[in-house]
């Protein structure tokens, strides 16, 4: 099985194969068809294995370039450094596309990230707080999102945002697709995983 069997756009395939990517990792193969149908997924698979690009492939063919304001897509991620590498993976697979993409974190001024979203956003990167600080400020609108990832899910767990995680679940729509991976699957994260989650595939390597 190849890139090019699971039917991705030229620009992704052109951009994978610039990337070096000559095949399809294991956590690959066994997630993007189940996120490409459009089912909830329970992906377990450390870093390293090429978990980032198994979920951003199919967010890249599921959302539309370049259309509107608001974010169709979300990920949250636990730390400002996960949340850089997602957006910078984002930058390397969707750079033939005119996708448009930010990710918002703490530990900087609001300046330089307000100004990217109110230019346009299709997907969106975001740590819990930064992303709930932008919302109730009315900075954000979350009412178009029709996919919503946690990535690394155990250790937004073990960084204590649940509360933050319920707030958003709450202000986004009921009816999306999500995507959920985690390293590591202690009670905590098969709890969150039975809130977020509706009748998952789960998928572990
Ligand atoms: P991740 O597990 O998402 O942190 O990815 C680990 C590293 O593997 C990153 O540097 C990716 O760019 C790279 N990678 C992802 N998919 C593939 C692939 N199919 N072939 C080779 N490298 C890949």
């Amino acid at each position: 099985i190849t890139f090019e069997d699971f039917k991705l756009n030229k620009q992704l395939l052109n951009a994978i194969e610039e990337a070096g990517y000559d095949k399809p990792t294991p956590i690959q193969l066994e997630a993007i068809p189940v996120i490409m149908g459009g089912h909830d997924i329970l992906g377990i698979a450390q870093t390293g294995t090429g978990k980032t690009a198994a979920y951003l492939l199919p967010l890249l063919m599921k959302v539309k370039y370049a259309q509107g304001t608001n974010p169709r897509a979300l990920i949250l991620a636990p730390t400002r450094e996960l949340a850089m590498q997602i957006e910078e993976n984002i930058g390397l697979l969707a750079k033939y596309t005119d996708l448009r993409f930010a990710a918002i974190y703490g530990g900087v001024g609001p300046k330089t990230q307000l100004s990217r979203v109110h230019e346009g956003i299709d997907i969106l990167v975001a740590t819990p707080k930064r992303l709930m600080e932008f919302y109730l400020k009315g900075e954000l609108v979350l009412k178009e999102l029709k996919t919503m990832v946690l990535d690394e899910a155990d250790k937004m767990m073990d960084m204590g945002f649940m509360p933050q995680i319920r707030q958003i679940l709450e202000v986004i729509p009921r009816k999306r697709q999500n995507l959920l991976f985690s390293a590591t699957m202690p009670d905590k994260v098969v709890e969150l995983s039975e809130e977020f989650l509706e009748f998952p595939t789960r998928v572990e390597i």
